[in-house]
This record gives C-alpha cells, sequence and structure tokens, in this order.
C-alpha cells in the first residue's frame, strides 16, 4: 500500500468516527419528550386534586344539610306535637323552622353547583390522565428506540475504532505525527483531493510542478496554503 493509500484510508476512518460522534451527539434523548411529560403528570395531579377538593365539599355540604334537617325534623315535631302550648315559645318554634328551611336551601344550592363542577371537571381529569399515559408511552417508546441507536453508533465506533488502530500501525511514526498535526490544525481533514488543479482543502490554484508530483504518487505533498497532504484528482 502507498505511503499515499495508506493515510488516505485513516483520514476516511478518521471521518467516518467523526460523522459518527457527531450524530450521537444530536440524538434527542428524550429530554425534551420529559419535561412535556412532568408538565402534563402536573397538570392531571392538579385537576385531580381539585375535583377532589369538590367532591369532599359537597359531601362536607350534604351531611350539614342532613344534620340540619334532623334539627329541623326535631323543631316540627316540638311545634306540631301539641306538647308546646305557649303562643311565644311556638312562634319563636317557628321561626327557627324557617331559618332552618333557608338555610338548607341555600346549601343544597351550593351542592347543586358542586355538583354541576364535578360533572364538568371528571371528564377533563379522564382526558388529562390519557393523555399522560399517552405521552407516558411516547417518552418510553423513544427512549428504547435512543438507545437502540447509541447502541449502534457505539458498535460502529468500536469496529472503527479497531481498524483505525490497525491502520496507523502500518503507517510510519513520523508520517502519522505529521497526519495528527495536520489534521488538529485543520479541522479534522489531513488529506484532500486535488480537484481542477485546486486544492480540495482551501480551493488555491496550484503550481503545475505540485501537481505533477502528486500525480506521481507516493510523494508526500503538501498544500503551500493550508498544509493538507494531497492526493490525485479522482479520475
Ligand atoms: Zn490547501
Amino acid at each position: 500500500m502507498l505511503r499515499m493509500d495508506q493515510v488516505a484510508e485513516l483520514q476516511a476512518l478518521d471521518s467516518r468516527l467523526a460523522a459518527l460522534q457527531k450524530r450521537r451527539r444530536a440524538l434527542d434523548d428524550g429530554a425534551g419528550l420529559h419535561t412535556t411529560l412532568v408538565q402534563a403528570r402536573q397538570a392531571w395531579e392538579q385537576a385531580r386534586t381539585g375535583l377532589h377538593a369538590t367532591e369532599v365539599q359537597v359531601r362536607t355540604w350534604e351531611l350539614e344539610v342532613e344534620s340540619l334537617a334532623a334539627k329541623r325534623k326535631k323543631f316540627e315535631q316540638d311545634l306540631y306535637g301539641g306538647r308546646i302550648t305557649n303562643p311565644k315559645e311556638l312562634e319563636s318554634l317557628q321561626a327557627e323552622v324557617n331559618a332552618l328551611k333557608r338555610a338548607i336551601s341555600r346549601i343544597e344550592d351550593q351542592i347543586l353547583g358542586g355538583m354541576e363542577t364535578i360533572e364538568r371537571e371528571r371528564p377533563e381529569v379522564v382526558a388529562l390522565e390519557q393523555s399522560a399515559k399517552g405521552q407516558d408511552e411516547a417518552l418510553a417508546a423513544h427512549v428504547e428506540a435512543y438507545r437502540q441507536e447509541v447502541a449502534a453508533i457505539d458498535a460502529e465506533q468500536a469496529e472503527l475504532a479497531a481498524r483505525r488502530e490497525a491502520m496507523a500501525a502500518e503507517i510510519d511514526e513520523l508520517l502519522l505525527r505529521k497526519y495528527e498535526r495536520i489534521r488538529a490544525r485543520a479541522g479534522g481533514i489531513a488529506v484532500v483531493r486535488v480537484e481542477h488543479d485546486r486544492c480540495g482543502g482551501c480551493h488555491v490554484a496550484l503550481p503545475e510542478g505540485m501537481l505533477v508530483r502528486v500525480r506521481e504518487g507516493d510523494d508526500l505533498v503538501t498544500c503551500e496554503e493550508c498544509g493538507r497532504i494531497l492526493r490525485p484528482a479522482r479520475v
């Protein structure tokens, strides 16, 4: 294998490795979906808590009505039982009964309003629960796909890294160091082809003598402008 072909092969492997790393970094790990899910769960929890509070409130009102109704029944028994005959006392009892009737009626209105709220909120809570569960499943599926993708990239990366190591071992040390040096300062690309008599890296026009030397083969020529190793144009 020509020295030129060796570094070109090394460059191809390094470029594929860099592309893989870039792809891996760009992968969406589901953080955005997770945030949305947390918000959906909060909305559901909030709605459920609100509904529960209304249900508790309605139950409290119902107990209150039961208690007031029992009281009213007792007053009415006294009122119509015939045991009490004093007109002033009867008048006072009647006033108590009337006040209780009004209080019960007021609370019953509140109960009605509360029940309307419950009827309205119950399907909302169910909808929010379904939405949160749907997002939960979507996130799980996304994370699973992400893990598979990461595993595939890691496997490919390991394979390429092994090939890269084997290739690097075949290249003489000085050339390898030169390659690494150029790659480090030239944006990861140390070997480029000649394109239309120009450097494929920085596009500077190359002198005829240099083009000839590049075409001749295993004579490592570097671009005077960008320092990259030049390969003959693709034929
Ligand atoms: Zn150049």
